[in-house]
């Protein structure tokens, strides 16, 4: 009997040992998925640092409250201040909108970019660069469809790509929204005031969209010649080696500038305003 006991307690020490070493094995167990969450925290920091420039820019989405769920085509302006908003759609685009961020920045003046959610899908930097240069981006739905459609698909056109621009920027939201082509009988439009959005239309049509069927010197005399304080001038950040925008850009801004305008973002415009002409 005294043996056997014997005998089994150098079975419980060497059960003992084991326990021992798993005991070891779990230590270091424990450190290593210590040093995995140290990693992922540290990345997940890093990266909530990287687009902070972003989200200070928020202050340029602020809205007044009047004009949310209101359409916008132009406004009037509660000071002699000759006011005008650029503003740039369909991108971002890898060819033209580094080249229009590059001319805004030469001149120093902030705009707003209508962006289309497959389009800042494929090019996400480019739409980080639009809001860290001090620039302002607007919802323009996914695909730029423009058809009537079911009220589903109208939410995730307009949803999915609100909640890319969110993703990409570091929580930026915007409450500006263009519809495809201005139309406003598609239910799209009512989707976007039934969410608040002020819908921003435009009052000049630059009609860079003609391509090859405007010249240069005609795009900027087009500009030019209907713009008026508080317009919202129409243009396009996409359309490839067509589209004359890059061309005409640097003149349309000579020219405006001569004649006493200021450039401004859409918040920026209507924070300036009194009413806006809506229809
Ligand atoms: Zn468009």
């Amino acid at each position: 009997m005294g043996i056997g006991n014997w005998e089994l307690g150098i079975e419980n020490w060497e059960l003992g040992i084991g326990n021992w070493e798993l005991g070891i094995g779990k230590v270091l167990w424990r450190r290593r998925i210590l040093f995995i969450i140290i990693a992922v925290v540290t990345v997940v920091l890093i990266n909530l640092l990287i687009p902070v420039k972003a989200v200070s820019q928020q202050k340029y989405l602020v809205v007044p409250d009047s004009f949310r769920g209101k359409i916008v085509r132009q406004v009037q302006l509660s000071s002699p201040q000759k006011a005008i908003a650029l503003t740039f759609d369909d991108g971002p685009s890898p060819d033209i909108t580094p080249q229009v961020l590059s001319i805004l920045k030469d001149n120093n003046l902030p705009a707003t970019f209508f962006i289309l959610g497959r389009n800042l899908k494929k090019f996400p930097r480019i739409g980080q660069q639009i809001l860290a240069d001090g620039h302002v981006l607007g919802n323009h739905t996914w695909h730029h469809w423009y058809h009537r459609m079911r009220e589903f698909i109208i939410a995730r056109e307009i949803e999915s790509t609100a909640k890319l621009i969110s993703e990409i920027t570091g929580g930026v939201r915007t409450n500006l929204f263009r519809p495809p082509y201005g139309h406003r009988y598609n239910g799209i439009v009512d989707y976007a005031r039934k969410r608040k959005d002020v819908v921003v239309l435009w009052s000049v049509d630059s009609e860079d969209w003609r391509g090859q069927d405007i010249s240069v010197a005609e795009l900027v005399e087009q500009v030019v010649t209907e713009a008026e304080p508080g317009a919202i001038v129409l243009m396009h950040d996409t359309g490839g080696d067509d589209n004359k925008i890059v061309q005409a850009l640097p003149k349309i801004i000579e020219e405006l500038s001569d004649r006493g305008y200021t450039f401004v973002t859409i918040p920026q415009l209507l924070q300036l305003s009194l009413n806006a002409y809506t229809r």
